[in-house]
């Protein structure tokens, strides 16, 4: 055993794990990191770790890394019989919609999200009889039931694609529950909130609340330094920065670039991954921590792993069948 965590410890080393030099981590990481990837392997288990979780859950222990719509992808074509989703509740639905065979578990009973919260399907029922006849296009943070009201579901990667291929088809659009992404995907396509395109008021709770004020001031700070924001930001703040997408497309910008600084204004723990995937990069913080992500540990990963039982994801067949339609159009039209 103790070749074995000599060997697990050394791994993580690799991965850049020990940077984060708390004395005692790596070796107390190691040790769950081992039993987990035993019992993954025992019981045919795909860990799908969201780019939010922690670097230990990600680098660690997850198979499937990536936003959710990369997630949502991915698993598609996962051989495992169990899906353990690292993410929130909407996520692990979305696996299981898209999954009905396999069994899948999210190893916390407090990973909501706000946005998820913020609409029912009831308030989408009373969206489309008052504007009868507008597609209902959805951001992918939200309960199955949405979903199934929805006409298709979109993602931050692929929100604008989606929305100019609707916008081809009809002079308006219902785009829920987001309504800040739903103001900045507006002005970028040249669309009148309330007019041609209907917002609904909900928010994420970690990305409503940046200052867009201190842009400015860590501009002054660190000449050349390029600033990253989540399209789920305040339309002010993005007016601020000089990039706005999804975690995938900030990614993929700092991975072609090479600014003096970036300064990433999402969850934290975006950041924490770019800063192990590119170490000679520069990166400052100004990030909040998301709860909801933040209530899964790898110690709640090898407790589930040890008896799923109570935290299974299930969704009611018609609900399934009707959401699968709208999920399964986003992968038509962002292709
Ligand atoms: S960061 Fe915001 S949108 Fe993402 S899960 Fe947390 S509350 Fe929801």
């Amino acid at each position: 055993m103790t070749g074995a965590l000599d060997n697990e410890i050394k791994r993580l080393m690799e991965l850049g794990l020990h940077r984060r030099c708390v004395e005692g981590y790596i070796a107390r990481v190691a040790g769950i990191t081992l039993e987990i990837n035993r019992l993954k392997r025992e019981k045919n288990a795909v860990i799908c770790a969201h780019v939010y979780q922690t670097p230990d859950i990600i680098l660690g222990i997850g198979d499937l890394v990536g936003d959710s719509y990369k997630l949502a992808d991915d698993c598609r074509r996962t051989a495992a019989d169990i899906i353990v989703f690292c993410g929130v509740h909407f996520m692990a639905e979305t696996a299981k919609i898209l999954n009905p065979s396999k069994k899948v578990y999210v190893p916390s009973g407090n990973a909501g999200c706000s946005l998820s919260e913020a609409v029912t399907g009831a308030d989408v029922r009373k969206l489309k009889a008052e504007h009868p006849g507008m597609p209902v296009v959805t951001y992918i943070n939200t309960s199955a039931e949405v979903k199934a009201e929805s006409d298709c579901i979109v993602t931050s990667a692929n929100a604008e694609k989606i929305l100019r291929r609707m916008y081809e088809k009809h002079e308006k659009v219902i785009f829920i529950p987001d309504r800040f992404m739903g103001a900045n995907l507006a002005k970028v396509l040249g669309k009148t909130p309330g007019k041609e395109i209907i917002l609904w008021n909900g928010t994420c709770i970690v990305h409503e609340k940046f200052d867009a004020s201190l842009i400015r001031l860590y501009r002054e700070k660190y000449p050349g330094l390029v600033a990253l924001a989540h399209a789920e930001c305040p339309s002010e703040l993005i007016s601020a920065v000089d990039f706005m997408g999804g975690t995938g497309d900030m990614m993929r910008y700092v991975e072609s670039t090479d600014a003096a600084a970036y300064l990433l204004v999402t969850e934290c723990g975006f950041g924490e991954l770019a800063k192990l995937r590119f170490p000679k990069k520069n990166f400052i913080a100004m990030c909040r921590l998301c709860p909801y992500m933040k209530s899964i540990t790898l110690e709640s990963v090898l407790a589930l792993l040890k008896d799923p039982s109570p935290q299974e994801i299930t969704v009611p067949p018609a609900i399934a069948a009707r959401a699968k339609i709208a999920i399964d159009k986003m992968f038509e039209l962002a292709a």
